[in-house]
């Protein structure tokens, strides 16, 4: 324990790790972070987790990029250099500021220029703030005429916001998670709380040691589990047969809102017409759950008087991710449980600031605030506002600008942040992708996976030196503020955005992040009556709010929905099977997914030493039965392998991996889980499909 002299500085700011939101207070002292508490915020109420408590000395790893780097004329532009061993002054050299900003913009105007701008792509970041988003999609549409910009909404929650839209109007919650303890019946499926939101997972436990019923649906077992109501271990990729079948229960004993669907429901006859044969018992053996057990959850969803539906990325990373979440929109609107406290639909957003990115516009099919770029009325006002012709067609999706890149249509890349190296799916073919590019401009803290490919690397801001706005889960716009000093030459990424705009020819006079924002509010009606000012004062404004001094909206859908007729609409699904199913070669079922210590690609949590040392190396999980079966034991090292790659993992055994399956987590480089993942995408939201693939698994040629 420290007294308050023993610091220099106390900062109140927002952690930088997930869509949480957690409010922090970090403790500095000889211009380093010592301590960070949890504050008083409307997402955690003091609480923080292991994470966001102990994952700070990351910004202060030697492995920092202090100076901007331009690779070497004799290097090899290959991308399956080992990254352990080499010293990366031996593929770059350092540069000035000068020199590296000229050498990143002169290679992308001269691909502009000589082939036009649809050959340029941009990837920007979930990680960065609010302003950072809308800056980065402005310098791709404005200076390059193309919408190929987007982020790693794409491999997230792109599903679940596709059925959004088109079933609510709105890609956003509709209630706060905090919601769960107003709820009777609380349904989380498809997540992992615990470990992914550890903070809302607190609150989900709280609302079921106060009585409230918590069903938790999964593949995999978990720890919430152990404070259900109901747990259903269901068969990996049946997701609409479950769903289905419980809308068979809730329509075939009339458990709808009959007045709820006549006053702002269409696609209930459509609906009535898919599900009648899902009957609970024909799904039993396709999904594996007791008919009973389904008729059960879904009487207790549709009759409690208020019931809330939290998914992830279990429901959204599948071929059919979007019917996925058009089966759990269908749920809340024919019973009515959506537009009260209680009640809703909450895709749990992975990244601290997923949910402001993709409302800044860091997407291809839309402007900020999910204005399509092929209205020609919306793309007028951004043409007015940015001075030049914007590109009327969307742009390529994350997955799409790779295969682009391969077949020769996308040479020129600028990625913020984003480390597609290790987060795509079927990495070798990632890799040689950005290793095919004439021209790769990287701005980021550490030289990431991606960054080893790069011709020109600019060393970036971390979370705690930087002042912008996040937005949280909860539509919870807060205020990050900087702690620390920037290391060495390392400047704010919102400047370094401006300086390569203006390198390439754009005019573009930012004084302050401030006027940024405010350039940014003006152009989304989410954020009308949220000021700059109002955020800083407050230090977290919910949006929509209704007046300048009227506290923001938890509940949205209070009076029907932002949809052209007010009406929400139902799109029936249908039961689809996974892309690639297991054989007699590959028997067993791949799903990969994050570790409650590290954060997605590692970048940040890798380099943070209590958080890697609870979790030092690359993992594959099974169950105890399975090993057994195939006379393994735990702590072999094995290779997985999959018709996209083969990968090396310590063998870890875990009662919550079913029989047949196999889990990794996607964040060890030296055991890369996306060389194995399938890039099939699903047709609506453009997501691959991370939690299923066929796969084996053997002795490691090591072991
Ligand atoms: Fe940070 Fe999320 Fe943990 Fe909160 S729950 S401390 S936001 S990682």
């Amino acid at each position: 324990t420290r007294t308050v002299e023993q610091f220099d500085k106390v900062v109140d700011s927002v952690c930088p790790f997930c869509g949480v939101g957690c409010q922090t207070t970090v403790r500095v002292k000889d211009d380093l972070i010592v301590q960070v508490d949890g504050r008083d915020g409307p997402a955690n109420e003091n609480r923080l987790c292991v994470k966001g408590r102990f994952g700070f000395d990351y910004v202060r790893s030697p492995d920092r990029l202090t100076k901007p780097l331009i690779r070497r004329d004799d290097a090899p532009k290959c991308g399956d250099i080992n990254l352990k061993g080499a010293d990366p002054l031996t593929v770059f050299r350092e540069a000035t500021w000068e020199e590296a900003l000229e050498r990143a913009s002169s290679g992308l105007t001269k691909i502009r220029d000589e082939r036009g701008g649809q050959a340029i792509a941009g990837f920007g970041s979930a990680k960065g703030s609010n302003e950072e988003a809308y800056l980065f999609q402005k310098f791709i549409r404005q200076g390059f005429g193309t919408n190929n910009v987007d982020h790693c909404t794409r491999l997230c929650h792109a599903s679940s916001v596709a059925a959004l839209m088109e079933g609510v109007g709105s890609g956003a919650v509709s209630a706060p998670f905090n919601d769960a303890l107003k709820a009777d019946c609380i349904i989380v499926i498809g997540a992992r709380p615990t470990t992914n939101h550890p903070v809302a997972a607190t609150y989900f436990k709280q609302a079921a040691k106060q009585g409230r019923k918590l069903v938790v649906i999964d593949p995999r077992k978990q720890d919430l589990m152990r404070h259900a109501s109901h747990s259903l271990v269901f068969k990996p990729g049946t997701d609409v047969a479950l769903l289905n079948a419980m809308l068979n229960v809730i329509i075939t004993e009339r458990l709808y809102d009959e007045q709820y669907i006549q006053a702002n429901v269409s696609g209930f006859e459509a609906l009535k017409e898919k599900v009648k044969d899902f009957t609970p018992e024909a799904m039993e053996p396709v999904c594996a759950v007791p008919a009973a057990t389904i008729r059960d959850v879904a009487r207790l969803y549709a009759k409690s008087e208020r019931s809330i539906i939290f998914w992830g990325m279990g429901i959204s990373q599948h071929t059919h991710g979007t019917d996925n979440s058009r089966c759990l929109i269908a749920m809340a609107l024919i019973t009515g449980q959506i537009g009260r406290p209680g009640t809703g639909l909450h895709p749990l957003r992975g990244q601290n600031n997923v949910q402001g990115a993709s409302d800044a516009g860091l997407i291809p099919m839309v402007y900020p605030d999910y204005r399509s770029v092929e209205d020609a009325d919306i793309r007028a006002e951004f043409e007015d506002l940015y001075g030049r012709p914007l590109d009327a067609k969307r742009g390529l999706t994350v997955v799409e600008i790779m295969d682009a890149i391969h077949d020769g249509e996308i040479s020129g890349m600028y990625v913020m942040g984003e480390n597609p190296a290790m987060s795509d799916p079927d990495q070798i073919h990632a890799r040689a992708a950005l290793a095919k590019l004439d021209h790769l401009v990287v701005q980021d803290i550490f030289l990431t996976e991606t960054a080893w490919h790069a011709d020109v690397v600019l060393p970036a801001s971390a979370h705690a030196e930087k002042l912008g706005t996040y937005t949280n889960t909860n539509r919870q716009v807060q205020l990050g503020r900087p702690a620390i000093s920037l290391p060495g030459d390392a400047r704010q990424d919102w400047e370094i955005i401006q300086d390569l705009a203006r390198a390439c020819g754009l005019d573009w006079h930012y004084g302050h992040v401030s006027e940024v924002y405010t350039e940014m509010a003006s152009v989304m009606p989410s954020l009308k009556n949220i000021s700059w000012d109002r955020v800083e004062r407050e230090g977290s404004v919910t949006y929509p709010a209704d007046g300048p001094d009227v506290p923001g909206n938890e509940i949205i859908f209070v009076n029907g929905f932002p949809t052209r007729d007010r009406r929400g609409k139902i799109v029936p699904a249908d039961l689809l099977p996974p892309d690639e199913v297991p054989d007699e070669d590959y028997p067993l079922v791949l799903t990969t997914g994050r570790l409650l210590e590290h954060w997605h690609t590692g970048a940040m949590t890798r380099r943070a030493g209590v958080l890697d040392a609870i979790e030092p190396e690359g993992i594959a999980s099974m169950n105890p039965r399975e090993i057994e079966r195939r006379g393994m034991r735990q702590g072999i090292m094995v290779k997985v392998e999959t018709r996209r790659g083969t990968v090396e993992a310590l063998l870890r055994a875990d009662r919550e991996v079913a029989d047949g399956m196999i889990f990794m987590p996607f964040c060890f480089n030296e055991s890369p889980a996306n060389v194995l993942t399938n890039p099939q995408l699903d047709p609506f939201g453009k997501i691959p499909e991370f939690k299923y693939c066929a796969a084996r698994i053997g002795l490691a040629d090591t072991e």
